[in-house]
C-alpha cells in the first residue's frame, strides 16, 4: 500500500516536471520570437548613432534625417519628464520586407518590453517626431515603474495613464473630438470608465475614443500632478 502511494506521488512529481519543463521550453521560444529585432542587430542593422539601428536595406542618405528626428523624440520627452530619458534601442525598419520580419504591419511603431530589457521597433512609415516620441513615452512611464516593471507593465498598470502620457509627448491633433470630449467632463467619472475599459481598450471599435479619453484625463491630472507622480501612484488616483 505504502509502495503505491510512494509510485504514484513518484508519477505525480514526474507530471509536474514535465509540465514545469514544458512551460520553461514554450516562455523560452516565446522570448527568442520577441527578440528577433534584437538577437538579429549585428546580421540585419546598422547602429548610425548610439541606440539608433537602421535596417541595412535603408540608402544611407537617410541616416541624418533618422538621427534628427530620434533625437528631438527624446528632447520632447526629455522636457516633458522633466528629467533625461535613459538610452533605449530604437529599430527603424525601411520598407514592407522589413515589417514582415519584425513588426506588426498595421501599426506604425511600438515598444516592446521583455524580462530582460526593452526596445522601440518603428515601421518606415512612423519614422515621423510624434510617433517616436510617443513610443519613447511608452518607454519613460516603463521606466518609472520600478522593480518588477516588466510584470505591473503586463498585469497591473491601466493602459489608460500609459496611453494618455505618451499622448502628451505625440502633438498629432486625431485625438482631439469635441463633441465626444464635451460629453466626459467629469474627471472621476471619466477615470472609473476607462479603468473599466482597460482589457478592451485596444478593441478596433474603441479604441479611437480611448485614446482620445485617455489624452484628456491625463491632460487633466497634469494640472495638479506631476507625471513621475501620476505614474508611481495610479492605484492611489483610483477614484
Ligand atoms: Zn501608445
Amino acid at each position: 500500500m505504502i509502495d503505491n502511494i510512494k509510485d504514484y506521488s513518484g508519477a505525480m512529481r514526474k507530471h509536474w516536471l514535465k509540465l514545469l519543463y514544458f512551460l520553461f521550453v514554450a516562455f523560452f521560444i516565446v522570448n527568442i520570437v520577441q527578440h528577433r529585432v534584437v538577437l538579429l542587430r549585428r546580421i540585419y542593422f546598422r547602429e548610425i548613432s548610439p541606440n539608433i539601428y537602421v535596417s541595412k536595406r535603408m540608402p544611407i542618405n537617410y541616416n541624418v534625417n533618422v538621427i534628427n528626428i530620434v533625437n528631438k523624440a527624446i528632447q520632447r520627452n526629455n522636457q516633458f519628464f522633466q528629467s533625461k530619458t535613459n538610452p533605449i534601442d530604437c529599430f527603424i525598419l525601411f520598407d514592407s520586407t522589413d515589417t514582415r520580419l519584425f513588426s506588426r504591419i498595421e501599426t506604425f511603431a511600438s515598444f516592446k518590453a521583455s524580462l530582460w530589457t526593452s526596445w522601440i521597433v518603428v515601421n518606415y512609415d512612423g519614422l515621423n517626431t510624434d510617433i517616436i516620441a510617443h513610443e519613447i513615452g511608452h518607454h519613460n512611464v516603463y521606466q518609472r515603474l520600478g522593480t518588477l516593471r516588466y510584470f505591473k507593465h503586463m498585469y497591473n498598470f491601466p493602459i489608460w495613464i500609459d496611453e494618455g502620457i505618451a499622448l502628451q509627448v505625440d502633438f498629432r491633433t486625431d485625438f482631439e473630438d469635441r463633441e465626444l470630449l464635451s460629453k466626459n467632463q467629469d474627471i472621476s467619472s471619466l477615470m472609473k470608465l476607462l479603468y473599466r475599459r482597460n482589457n478592451s481598450f485596444y478593441n478596433d471599435s474603441d479604441s479611437y475614443e480611448n485614446y482620445t479619453l485617455s489624452k484628456y484625463a491625463v491632460s487633466t491630472l497634469l494640472k495638479t500632478h506631476s507625471p513621475d507622480y501620476i505614474i508611481k501612484n495610479y492605484d492611489v488616483l483610483y477614484p
